[in-house]
């Protein structure tokens, strides 16, 4: 089954098995991606493994990062990752209002201006999910 929801943060049912484990899923696939390019990187520079994974994740970008860090913790054994430290900047949300010419915070996906209250803010940061460096030896 396709599972396309995207996380809220606000769900009654937070606690619920079935979000727990398509949370999961979700991070699962996630922490895949990660270490597939950590592993292409590390080879590529000849590693024989790793000491740090830094990340970029954004606070809209939908990934929980307690269940991002459970993944990992599972995933990364017999990897050349698998005594990495996960190192994980968080980017805040920010948009611009093209109306008032002001970047506002931006906590969801449909962003209202605080100021002129138009839902016309054009979100720029906030949505990251990447692999900004890694350590190795
Ligand atoms: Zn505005």
């Amino acid at each position: 089954m396709e599972n396309n929801n995207i996380p809220g943060r606000c769900n009654v049912d937070a606690g619920s098995r079935d979000r727990l484990e398509s949370l999961t899923m979700h991070e699962m696939t996630i922490v895949a991606g990660i270490l597939r390019i950590v592993e292409d990187q590390a080879r590529a520079a000849g590693a024989s493994t790793v000491n740090t994974i830094e990340l970029d994740i954004g606070d809209l970008a939908g990934i929980e990062i307690d269940a991002l860090r459970f993944c990992f913790e599972a995933a990364r054994r017999d990897t050349i990752a698998a005594d990495a430290e996960l190192v994980i900047n968080r980017i805040p949300g920010r948009g611009h209002c093209p109306q008032c010419d002001i970047d506002v915070p931006v906590e969801y996906h449909v962003a209202v201006c605080p100021e002129c209250e138009q839902a016309l803010v054009e979100v720029f940061q906030g949505r990251e999910l990447k692999v900004k460096s890694i350590n190795v030896d």
